[in-house]
């Protein structure tokens, strides 16, 4: 979103047909049956729908042709199974994370056909953070020698990931926010028992 250049309005648009939703869900909205219709996201302002591609266009203050021409070159894309634009079903990990029943060629590349059409406003967010302070396997906080700081714990987002930048998967921020919170609270009794007071700060 951030290479190819963040419009000045600041609005990217998720955009997909009644089936995908219907199977998928979509942000806040659950798969069916669990979320039975649209009309209250509608009312809400989080979705809008429109009968035709052209007529969400311009719910949403698009060019109507720009869109459609858009989600035909997908659909020509989904097709063929090439992502020329974002190589989405390029790597294994992809796919492995795809859906097959969207068709033979792409898991990760389905058609947008069936209307109703609906857009989701995407809003870019911090998910999690990749750098913070250094640790060891305890939680401890390190100091510039790398000797751990009396006292001082950190985990989750406070500490520099493990992963040095990379996200490699839904999970690897909770999961070690988890397991070091858990060894830091074991280090930080054990000290307790051991020696009396440690002061947590
Ligand atoms: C939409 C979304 C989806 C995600 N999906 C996944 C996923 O599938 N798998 C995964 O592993 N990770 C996922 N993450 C990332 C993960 O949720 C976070 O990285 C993780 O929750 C960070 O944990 P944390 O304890 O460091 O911080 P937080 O969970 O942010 O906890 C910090 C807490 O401190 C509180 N706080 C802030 N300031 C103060 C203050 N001054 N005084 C007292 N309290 C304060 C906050 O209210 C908050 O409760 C997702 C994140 C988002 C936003």
């Amino acid at each position: 979103m951030f290479q190819n250049g963040y419009p000045a309005d600041k609005r990217f648009y998720f955009i997909c047909d009644h089936e995908f939703l219907k199977k998928r869900g979509m942000g806040h909205m659950l798969p069916w049956p669990w979320t039975m219709g649209t009309k209250q996201y509608e009312r809400a302002g989080y979705i809008q729908v429109g009968a035709s591609v052209a007529e969400l266009a311009g719910k949403i203050g698009l060019d109507p042709m720009a869109l459609e021409k858009t989600v035909e070159e997908h659909n020509i894309h989904a097709k063929s199974g090439v992502d020329p634009y974002f190589g989405r079903g390029a790597s294994v990990f992809n796919r492995m994370l795809g859906d097959p029943s969207v068709g033979k060629v792409n898991p990760n590349l389905g058609p947008i056909a069936t209307g109703p059409f609906v857009a989701l406003q995407i809003v870019p967010a911090t998910l999690g953070t990749a750098t913070g302070l250094a640790t060891d396997t305890s939680g401890r906080v390190l100091n510039v020698d790398a000797a751990p700081i009396d006292g001082l714990y950190a985990c989750g987002n406070d500490a520099t990931s493990l992963m040095r930048g990379l996200y490699p998967g839904a999970g690897i921020t909770i999961g070690p926010g988890i397991v070091f919170a858990y060894r830091a609270v074991n280090a930080i009794t054990n000290t307790g028992r051991n020696s009396g007071a440690e002061q947590i700060r």
